[in-house]
Protein backbone atom coordinates (compact mmCIF):
# COMPACT_ATOMS: atom_id res chain seq x y z
CA UNK A 1 0.00 0.00 0.00
CA UNK A 2 2.28 2.72 -1.12
CA UNK A 3 -1.02 5.23 -1.70
CA UNK A 4 0.56 8.97 0.31
CA UNK A 5 -2.62 10.85 1.94
CA UNK A 6 -3.13 14.79 1.93
CA UNK A 7 -0.60 16.78 4.48
CA UNK A 8 -3.32 17.89 6.19
CA UNK A 9 -3.95 14.21 7.12
CA UNK A 10 -0.43 13.54 8.16
CA UNK A 11 -0.48 16.08 10.56
CA UNK A 12 -3.66 14.74 11.94
CA UNK A 13 -1.35 11.47 12.36
CA UNK A 14 -3.27 9.72 9.78
CA UNK A 15 -0.29 8.44 7.76
CA UNK A 16 -1.95 5.49 5.57
CA UNK A 17 -4.98 4.29 4.34
CA UNK A 18 -5.79 1.85 6.68
CA UNK A 19 -5.92 4.82 9.55
CA UNK A 20 -8.10 6.60 7.25
CA UNK A 21 -10.34 4.07 6.59
CA UNK A 22 -10.40 3.68 10.64
CA UNK A 23 -11.04 7.08 10.91
CA UNK A 24 -13.83 6.77 8.65
CA UNK A 25 -15.85 4.03 10.12
CA UNK A 26 -15.29 5.65 13.40
CA UNK A 27 -16.40 8.65 12.39
CA UNK A 28 -19.78 6.68 10.67
CA UNK A 29 -22.19 7.33 13.24
CA UNK A 30 -22.18 11.45 12.87
CA UNK A 31 -20.26 11.65 9.49
CA UNK A 32 -23.62 13.12 7.88
CA UNK A 33 -23.72 15.61 10.31
CA UNK A 34 -20.54 17.36 9.10
CA UNK A 35 -20.08 20.76 7.21
CA UNK A 36 -16.56 20.18 6.07
CA UNK A 37 -15.43 17.08 4.43
CA UNK A 38 -11.83 16.27 3.49
CA UNK A 39 -10.49 13.10 1.08
CA UNK A 40 -6.84 12.30 2.83
CA UNK A 41 -6.53 10.18 -0.80
CA UNK A 42 -6.97 12.95 -3.05
CA UNK A 43 -6.12 15.78 -0.58
CA UNK A 44 -9.98 17.89 -1.68
CA UNK A 45 -12.09 19.59 0.45
CA UNK A 46 -15.95 19.07 0.11
CA UNK A 47 -18.16 21.54 1.76
CA UNK A 48 -21.32 19.61 1.25
CA UNK A 49 -22.57 16.11 2.80
CA UNK A 50 -23.79 15.18 -0.83
CA UNK A 51 -20.35 15.91 -2.77
CA UNK A 52 -18.56 13.65 0.22
CA UNK A 53 -20.70 11.15 -0.06
CA UNK A 54 -20.49 10.74 -3.66
CA UNK A 55 -16.88 10.95 -3.59
CA UNK A 56 -16.86 7.80 -1.52
CA UNK A 57 -19.14 5.81 -3.73
CA UNK A 58 -17.91 6.85 -6.76
CA UNK A 59 -14.22 6.36 -5.71
CA UNK A 60 -14.51 4.48 -2.63
CA UNK A 61 -12.09 6.98 -0.80
CA UNK A 62 -12.75 7.31 3.12
CA UNK A 63 -13.47 10.86 2.72
CA UNK A 64 -13.65 12.04 6.73
CA UNK A 65 -15.14 14.76 8.57
CA UNK A 66 -12.55 17.87 8.61
CA UNK A 67 -14.70 20.00 11.15
CA UNK A 68 -14.92 16.60 13.67
CA UNK A 69 -12.69 15.71 17.07
CA UNK A 70 -11.97 12.61 15.50
CA UNK A 71 -10.30 13.73 12.40
CA UNK A 72 -7.78 15.43 15.00
CA UNK A 73 -8.16 12.66 18.07
CA UNK A 74 -6.83 9.44 15.72
CA UNK A 75 -3.27 11.15 16.16
CA UNK A 76 -2.91 10.47 20.08
CA UNK A 77 -5.08 7.38 19.99
CA UNK A 78 -2.46 5.36 17.38
CA UNK A 79 0.16 7.27 19.68
CA UNK A 80 -0.33 5.72 22.63
CA UNK A 81 -1.27 2.96 21.46
CA UNK A 82 2.27 2.08 20.08
ZN1 LIG B 1 -10.61 10.99 -3.00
Amino acid sequence: MTARLSTRAMEAGITNLHDAKLVFLRQAPVWWLGNRYHCPVCGVDFISVDDAARHVVERSHPVLRGDAAPFVGVATQRRGAG
